[in-house]
Order: structure tokens, then sequence, then C-alpha cells
């Protein structure tokens, strides 16, 4: 074993052994695997072996596709079969909303690359005969679908990654990570210590207890999982002789079942409501190659519904029933990247698709890891998307109702209950007694929209316009014609502060900073020039004669953001001490207030002057509201005439109630993040992770006049002068959607009346890092459109899937149903009607771009 290498690979199941042959690929070659036991010894060797594409996160389907197509690669190279049988699946609707819930996936998959295809439920049997097709009213059929061998696949990474160079140590337990002053970490092992720059935490079943080592409580959990398998059946026999085929793969929603053939019988999966963590607190070291004991009773509800939907496999004998352990995340996605507050420390854990995923983790780990950029926007499975509130019993309840929960349909105004209220503001009781419908953002229950009184405060849960709809429209109109107030404590806020503070923001900041008791707005983009970040920054008065900016920011994207901020604060030397940053999360909350009255209102509560002239637009005060010391951004995400006014939460009460009282004059009333939502829709505002996310690039997402080139060399300037020089090949765009009685959600394909190809139907994946392709070819910028034509449905006619929506909704004030998205630059300007259509579950409508927003496009109103 060598005592010193440039990386250490903790575990080595199918994860782990994919991590190491990525890192050996890209260049890094003096890199060690540990394994406790022998490879797979976690939950990787008695996986039931399945693969497939689907996830609903877009980005995340594509590195699944990345797996399934590394296959042949890993095999060629290690010489060992994976034993792959790309059978093809399908999944089965017994309801016209999980009809829908296909339509969209299917929708979505005209834009990513993916050949699936929508049939009926008599096609379905043909290719899996052993179903009752009646219990179906439809299917969704994918081809990039089936199952390999589990351990053939870990040990095919394993030696493909020492072919090139990496070294394993097996029998050998990790005991104790610590760290140098220089950053070295000290693998302290059974064998003796390995000095590292490195590690990464590939532990699976353990990642939990690895995390501990350096002092971080993962949201990881791992839950029992079954399958069985059957005799052989004639019926399978018989279907393979007669066809020359193997039996497809079949989930089945309804059943929370997965089935497919395994030799000549078939494999039954459940996830089942009744549903069991393993080892809940911590995960014992000696567990080695073994199972746990079944539990027929608890999978005994699904399999009576699969034994409807199946008859013909209830006939056979059951075999072996296989029940074992496997990890999962709060919302089943993995936990990938660097550790927030830590140097070095990666993971690539809870990856509960493994053979789906393992491929896409590891590539995109190692482009991070040597690149210093995972190369593709990994943000559903980043380990930085949960807060410090996902601790050990949050996760407990939440990945229990994910795993429950795996086949349900999750509608776009569904609140899932669990580990609720978890984090609560002042205000919650007297959001609850208005009468609020309240949602989990980011662990922090916020306002949503308020019932009329009497009525439920509860979301009807729908694909399609819902109870909400009436109550939010009543909120906006009266906003807009009077004066609303709403709680935003669900903003991420940071100070940064000290004599470097300004300098330091300038570096990552594409927009200049404000001067003393100004406001702007900037973007933040990396090297390679796409956006990473979108901030509102006010300078506030020094203090102890040091700078001092206020920073608001996506509340989700708060982890992800401060890792940002510490890679590029000045490190060691004289600088170090020139800048702090301090993340406020609900040790600051605030209100908004918005509105033409809402200047009259804010008047009554403070003694300063607060006109025109001497508050303005864009400025930022520190001033008492209703007796409370308070900061006052003249500033709303409504776009209207508005004021952002933030406190202490000990305060909020206190000025809430001032708001309450002084504003009953006016005709003011609560608004929730819903109403929000609207009316910033019809101000063509863009919202963090939806419209702005790292696959873009500052000039493609419209924020042209937010990027400083001339003003000094920030990250990623020289990128974005070449955006701009070359022109951004697509732009983010609002339309007007001619909507029945659903809106958009985000995803939907936009087609356009253009009859030639703009080449960027597919949607970019990669955002310009080096990276590699499973050819082991260098590859820079986006494969847009590469073999994209012979995608099935992406052309009809003259008519051509170009774009594809971020979000939406309805624009209650201007009564329009509108929709983000890119769409090619070419195509940005142009207003013509009959011009494009929107894909609105399964139904092309008519929809037309909007260039100037409908809501006061001149911005008079913000400005008054
Ligand atoms: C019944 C069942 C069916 C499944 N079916 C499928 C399926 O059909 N398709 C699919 O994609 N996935 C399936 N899975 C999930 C799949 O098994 C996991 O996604 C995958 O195994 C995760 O791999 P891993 O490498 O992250 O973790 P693991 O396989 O748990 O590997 C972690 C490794 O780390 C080692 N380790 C831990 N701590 C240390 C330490 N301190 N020092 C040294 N070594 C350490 C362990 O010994 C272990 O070998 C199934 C799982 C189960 C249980």
């Amino acid at each position: 074993m060598k005592s010193h290498v440039k990386a250490v690979v903790i575990g080595g199941g199918v994860v782990g052994c994919s991590v190491l042959y990525h890192l050996a690929k890209a260049g890094w070659t003096d890199i060690m695997l540990i394994e406790r036991s022998e490879l797979t010894s976690g939950s990787s060797w008695h996986a039931a072996g399945g693969f497939h594409t689907l996830n609903g996160d877009p980005n995340v389907a594509k590195l699944q596709a990345y797996t399934v197509q590394l296959y042949k690669e890993i095999e060629e190279l290690s010489g060992q079969s994976c034993s792959l049988h790309l059978t093809g699946g399908v999944m089965m609707a017994d309801t016209p909303e999980r009809m829908d819930f296909l339509r969209l996936a299917h929708a979505k998959g005209r834009y990513l690359g993916m050949d699936t295809e929508l049939i009926t439920p008599s096609e379905a049997k043909a290719m899996f005969p052993l179903m009752d097709e009646t219990n179906f009213v439809g299917a969704m059929w994918d081809p990039v679908e089936g199952h390999l061998d589990p351990s053939g696949t870990t040990i095919a990474y394993s030696k493909a990654a020492k072919k090139l160079g990496a070294e394993i140590v097996l029998r050998n337990r990790v005991v104790e990570l610590t760290q140098e002053v220089d950053g070295t970490w000290n693998v302290v092992t059974e064998q003796g210590t390995v000095k590292a720059e490195h590690v990464v935490n590939c532990g699976g079943l353990w990642a939990r207890e690895i995390g501990r080592m350096v002092g971080v409580e993962l949201p990881v959990l791992a839950m029992e999982h079954m399958y069985l398998l059957t005799e052989p059946m004639p019926e399978v026999e018989e279907f393979n002789k007669s066809t020359g085929r193997e039996m497809i793969g079949v989930l089945d929603f309804k059943g929370e079942i997965y089935t497919r053939q395994e030799r000549n019988g078939i494999l039954l999966g459940t996830y089942e409501k009744a549903c069991k963590p393993w080892s809940p607190v911590n995960t014992p070291w000696d567990f080695g190659h073994e199972l746990l004991q079944p539990d027929i009773d608890r999978i005994a509800p699904s399999l009576e519904i699969g034994f409807k939907h199946f008859p013909g496999i209830e006939k056979a004998g059951i075999k072996q029933i296989i029940n074992g352990p496997f990890t999962f995340a709060l919302d089943g996605n993995p936990l990938v990247g660097p550790v927030q507050g830590l140097t070095n420390f990666w993971c690539a854990c809870a990856v509960m698709a493994g053979f789906s995923q393992g491929g896409g983790v590891g590539l995109a780990l190692s482009n991070w890891m040597v690149n210093g950029d995972p190369g593709f926007d990994v943000w559903g499975m980043d380990v930085a998307r949960f807060g410090e509130w996902a601790g050990l019993r949050y996760t407990n309840a939440k990945v229990r109702e994910n795993y429950s929960r795996r086949f349900s349909i999750r509608f776009p105004n569904e609140e899932l209950p669990a580990a609720r209220p978890a984090q609560t503001t002042p205000l919650y009781d007297t959001m609850l007694a208005n009468n609020a419908v309240m949602g989990d953002s980011w662990g922090l229950e916020t306002p949503l929209w308020f019932a009329p009184k009497g009525k439920e405060p509860k979301d009807i849960v729908s694909f399609h316009r819902s109870n909400d709809f009436g109550p939010i429209g009543e909120e906006v109109r009266a906003t807009r014609d009077k004066v609303g107030v709403t709680e935003i404590a669900n903003f991420a806020k940071y100070e940064v502060s000290g004599p470097g503070a300004e300098d330091f923001l300038n570096r990552l900041m594409t927009n200049r900073m404000p001067k003393t008791g100004r406001i702007v707005l900037t973007p933040m983009i990396n090297e390679f020039g796409k956006l990473i970040g979108d901030f509102t920054i006010a300078k506030a008065g020094p203090r102890d004669g040091e700078d001092r900016f206020m920073i608001w920011g996506s509340s989700a994207a708060q982890k992800y953001h401060m890792r940002w901020f510490e890679k590029h604060l000045p490190k060691n030397g004289p600088r170090a001490s020139e800048v702090r940053i301090h993340r406020f999360d609900q040790t600051l909350v605030g209100l908004s207030i918005a509105g033409p009255k809402s200047r009259d209102l804010l008047r009554k509560l403070v003694d300063v002057d607060i006109s025109t002239k001497a508050f303005r637009f864009m400025d930022f005060r520190e001033m008492a509201v209703g007796g409370a010391p308070c900061m006052v951004n003249r500033i709303t995400y409504t776009g209207d005439l508005g004021y952002e006014i933030w406190m202490a939460p000990a305060y909020q009460r206190l000025v809430y109630k001032a708001i309450k009282d002084a504003g009953e004059e006016f005709g003011l009333v609560d608004f929730g993040m819903r109403a929000l939502l609207s009316m910033r829709l019809e101000k063509n505002f863009p919202t963090w992770f939806r419209e702005l996310r790292p696959i873009y690039g500052p000039f493609e997402g419209s924020m042209d006049r937010f990027i400083k080139l001339e003003k000094n060399d920030f990250i990623g300037r020289e990128a974005a002068a070449k955006e701009q020089s070359e022109g951004p090949k697509l732009r983010r765009v609002s339309f007007f959607v001619d909507a029945a009685d659903a809106d958009v959600m985000g995803d939907e394909p936009i087609w356009a009346k253009v009859g030639k190809d703009y080449g960027t139907v597919e949607k970019p994946h990669g955002y310009g890092a080096p990276r590699f392709d499973t050819s082991g070819q260098e590859v820079r910028g986006s494969k847009a459109a590469q073999g994209a034509s012979a995608v099935r449905g992406i052309v009809d006619g003259d008519w051509r899937v170009v774009g594809w929506v971020t979000s939406g909704g309805y624009a209650h004030y201007v009564q329009k149903s509108m929709a983000q998205g890119y769409v090619p630059a070419a195509l940005a300007e142009d207003e013509s009607a009959g011009l494009f259509e929107i894909e609105i579950l399964g139904h092309r409508r008519p929809a037309r771009i909007n260039v100037e927003p409908p809501f006061d496009p001149s911005g008079e109103k913000m400005r008054t």
C-alpha cells in the first residue's frame, strides 16, 4: 500500500469503482481505492441490476443515459462482461393522471434526446404477455432500459481503473480521517495511514459514518428493499422461443412494483408503502455479504395488485425472496460533490440506483475534482442542496416518505408533509390563523396562498388549475391595485464585510458594486461563463470604518453559494482577514410590501423621509419600521412600487402587526409565494434554478444589462465577452400561451413553425468545462443537436421542437397564461402569432413571444 497518493476513494461498491475509473481516465492515476472487505461488500452485490434513463430531473436523466452507454466501454477495456441485457421497458399508467405524468415525461424526452414512445396497453402486453392489459389506460416505451450483472459490472469498473494505473486495497477499513494544516488528509486505515490531497466518500451503506469522521451528518438513510425470483416459467420460455427476444422490463406505478425476466423466470420488486429503514442511527461495521430476513407481509399489498395486473406471475412458484438494504437521500437522488466548509472532501453517496447512475456520478465527480467543475448541471444531485435542517431525524422521516412514494405522482402543486414543520418564523402561527396554505421552502415553512375564510387551507393536487387559482387572483389584484404584504424569510441573506469586501465581490460578480445606500442586481458566473448565481446586493454604511455589503439570493442555493464564496476568499497571508462572510439563514427574516399604496403605508411606520426623491428606486436604508430596527430595500420582486423590510426574528411580529394595522385603511391584503411568482411572470423576471442555471450563459439568459465587461477582470469575464461577441445561441424569452385549464409547469417542449433545423433542439447539458466523453476524447461545449434528428417526435411537417419551457403559470393581473423558456436566438424577438406552440400535457397550445413585460413595461410604477 502506498503511503502518499493524490486521492483516496473510500468504498469498493459500484459507485467507488466508477469514481476510481473516471478519475484514472481523466489522468489522475496516483489514486487508491480502499475497501473494508471485498469489492461489492455493501449494497452492490445483491442489487436487482436494473437500469433505466427516466428521472424527474432531466439533468440526472442525461447522466443516467451516459451510464448505460458506458457499459460497452468498460467491458472492452476490462475484458470483464457486465452481462448487459438491453431489453427496453414500459411504464404502465392505470389512471388518466398517470397518463398525464407519462405524457409530461415523454414530452421532456423530445429535447433531451430520449427516444420514448407512448403506446397502448395491448402493445405493452405484446412485449410482456404476463400482464392483464385491461388494468391499464396506456404506457410509455423506453428502449434504453434493461438489466445487468451487478457484481460483474462493479468488477469491470475496477479492472478498467487498474488498467489505467489506479490501486485497489481490499480488506482494510478506513477508521479515521484527520486533516493537516496544509490541507493534506490522513486516511487512517487498519493497515496504516495514507496521506492524500483528496478524499472521496463512496461508503454506500456506511457513507453516513464516514461523514461523521469529518464532523458532517449527511442526509442519507438505508432502507430495506425486497424483490422475489420465481421458478422457471413455461410462458417465459415460450415467449423467448417464439419471438427470439427476452421479455421487457415493466414498471407498474399502481402496484409500486417493477418486474422483468430473470433467466427463465421473473424478478419482481416492490417499493412498498409500509417501508422500513435499516440501521437508522448507526450502520454496524461487521455487516458483510449478508441478506436481511424477508418480510412477505410487508409487501403483500403490492403483491396482491401485482398478481392482479400480472396474473401470469401469480401461478409461478417463488424460488427466493431477497431483502437487502440500500441508501437514499431525502429526494432519492445522489449526494455528489465537495462538502461545503471542508477542503478536498468529496461525496459520491446515497446513490439509490447505482447501475443507472453510477457512471454519470463518476464522470461528474471526476470532472469536478480534476477540472474544478463537474462539467454538467448536477444541481439535482449536488450534496449542497440540503441545509443543516436535514439532520438525522428529519432525514429518517423524509427518506421513508420518499421511498413509500417512489412510484407515486408528485403533482406540481403538491407539498409533502413528512418532517414538517422543521423551521418556522415567528409569524408561523399568525399565518396559519390567517388561513395560509404553507409550503416547504428549503426547510422553512412559507405561506403559499391564503384560503378564503371558512375554507380548508389545503391544495387540491392536480396537473390542471386548482382551488388556489381564484384566491391567488384575488391576492394579485388587491396587491397590484392597492397594497399587499408577504413573508420573504425564505430568501438567502449574507453579509460580506472587511477592507477587501468590495474587491472580492467585484471579482465574483458581473455587475459593478453599488455606492453606499444603493442596490444593484447582479449575476455571478463561473470561469466558463455560465450562470451560477443571481443576487441583489446593497452597500450598507460602514461599520468600524469597514465596508459592508448585504446580499440576497436563492434560498436553496445557500450552501452552493457559500461553497463558491469560500473557494474564492483570500486564503493565507496578509489578505486572509480582509473579507468576512456571514450567512444569516433564519437569523434575519423579512416582509415585503408592494403595490401603489405601499409608500403611503410605510410612511405611517417610519420617522424618516421616504419620498420618491429621498428614497429612490433601488435605494437601501437602515431605518426603524414600526419602532423596530430594520433594513429596507426599495425594490420588490412583484415589479411594483414596493419595499423589502429585513429584521431580526424578535421584531418580525411587531413589524407585521404594525403593517397590518397601518394597512387597513389602504385595503392591505396578505399574499403568498404563488401570487409573488405570478406577478414576476408578467414582469418577465427570471427565477434562479428555473430560468437561470449553470447550463446558460448570461446573454443566453437575457441578463445583458447586468454584465459590465468593462468594469474589471471578474471570474468568467473572458468567456462572457466571447459569448457576447459571437452572439448567444439561445435566448431566454417570455410567452403568452393560449392555454386551456392547465398552465405550463416547466420542461415542456416549445415547437416552432420554421421548417428548418436550428441545431439547438437538444437541451445543453454540459457547460463548457473540459470533460471526457465515452470514447475518452475531450469534448468542449454542448453537443447540441448531435443525432437529435434521429429522435422520434421533434419534427412534424414544418413544425420543429426548438426549445423548452423553464417555468410559467397564470399571470393573474394581465389575465394571461405565461411561460418562460429558451429558444434559438434567431427566433427570440419574433412576436408573430402562429409561430410557436407549447406542448402542455400532450396538447400543443398556440404561444406567442412577448418581448416587453405585459405589466408596466416601462418600469414607471416601480420607479414612482
Ligand atoms: C435488494 C436491492 C435491489 C436493488 N436493485 C437495484 C437495481 O435494480 N438497479 C440499481 O441501479 N440499483 C439497485 N439497487 C441499489 C444499488 O445496489 C445501489 O445503488 C448501489 O449498490 C450503491 O453502490 P455504492 O457503491 O454507493 O454503495 P455500496 O455498494 O454499499 O458500497 C460501499 C462500499 O464501501 C465500503 N466501505 C464503507 N465504509 C468503508 C470504510 N470505512 N473503509 C473501507 N471501505 C468502506 C463497503 O464495504 C462497501 O463495499 C438495489 C439494492 C438492493 C438492496
